[in-house]
């Protein structure tokens, strides 16, 4: 057996799952995404094939040896459930985000990848976007006065995907990521089911005592849309150019990060950070509801 080659599967074919399976055929070449050898995938639908890549059922794929490693594209509600069970069947895994629905259980998923010596990958295509990378870029170096993030879209089921604040992880990690340590200060939400409106604030101090809010908000035919107003001692950021096309789309960033892990080419500290990120960020997430469920 090639220990450069690891045998991976998709679970759930949703938007997310058919781009994962679209990507592990054509992989950018060269690149540590080769190493990826897609060997089915997994559906509560019986599909029996997608794209010449056959269904396996879940009870095959955890007892085969040949898999390696689940990309695990479910609603966020089953996240929890497939990541334990892969990890506890010995397989790596890479999980959309958000990781879990609570904070507890994504610490003790953590503990269980470190248990077991695999690989826990938590996609954050947020994090890779030619947009995001511009605005990290504007942001750098630049004392804050006080900013604002505005995220607006359509309903999401929240059976599926989970309060808000997890739903919204991404725009959670564009601020951590741009700000550093953050501290919830309050939060609330204001829903009118009836017509499938919510409105999420939270707001936040940095580090130096610097005052951030973040809304997200969600209504049948509202734009999906992220539009932020972020005070400088030395000017204001509200708008950025049109980022240029990625020349890598976001899943194969992503995936390539991932393959890079099982093939031991990325350092200790940078997965340590990783980590840390996004486990604060869950824990933001879960203090978040705490607040808005007072
Ligand atoms: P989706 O509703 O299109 O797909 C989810 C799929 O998972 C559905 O086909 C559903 O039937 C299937 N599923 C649910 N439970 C299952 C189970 N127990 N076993 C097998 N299949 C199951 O949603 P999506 O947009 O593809 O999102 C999936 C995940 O990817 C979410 O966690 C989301 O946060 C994340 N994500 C999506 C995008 C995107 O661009 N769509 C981007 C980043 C992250």
């Amino acid at each position: 057996m090639d220990k450069n080659m690891f045998g991976v599967v998709v679970v759930g074919i949703g938007i997310a799952g058919s781009v994962r399976i679209r990507e592990l055929l054509n992989p950018l070449k060269p690149s540590p995404s080769e190493s990826l050898n897609l060997l089915g995938f997994v559906s509560r639908r019986s599909l029996d094939e997608f794209s010449g890549v056959k269904q396996i059922s879940l009870e095959e794929v955890l007892q085969n040896n040949e898999v390696d490693a689940a990309f695990v594209c479910t609603d966020n509600q089953n996240h929890q459930e497939s990541v334990r069970r892969f990890l506890e069947a010995g397989k790596h895994v890479a999980v959309e985000y958000p990781l879990a629905l609570s904070a507890d259980a994504a610490h003790d998923l953590w503990r269980l990848a470190e248990q077991k010596g695999k690989v826990l990958h938590v996609e954050h295509i947020e994090l890779l976007s030619e947009e995001f990378k511009q605005l990290k870029r504007e942001v750098s170096g630049k004392k804050l006065v006080e900013g604002v993030l505005h995220f607006t879209g359509g309903p999401l089921d929240e059976q599926r995907f989970g309060f808000p604040s997890f739903s919204g992880i991404a725009r959670l990690t564009w601020l951590v990521d741009l700000f550093g340590e953050l501290t919830v200060t309050s939060a609330t939400i204001e829903e009118q089911k009836e017509v499938n409106y919510s409105k999420l604030t939270a707001r936040f101090l940095t580090a130096e005592n610097r005052p951030l809010t973040w809304i997200e908000e969600r209504a049948p035919g509202l734009k999906r849309d992220k539009k932020f107003h972020f005070s400088f001692t030395s000017g204001t950021v509200d708008t950025l150019p049109p980022p240029p096309r990625a020349s890598v789309g976001l899943f194969m960033q992503d995936q390539n990060l991932f393959a890079k892990k099982l093939l031991g080419q990325v350092p200790q500290e940078e997965m340590a950070a990783e980590k840390k990120r996004i486990l604060k960020c869950i824990d933001l997430a879960e203090e978040i509801r705490k607040y808005c469920e007072h």
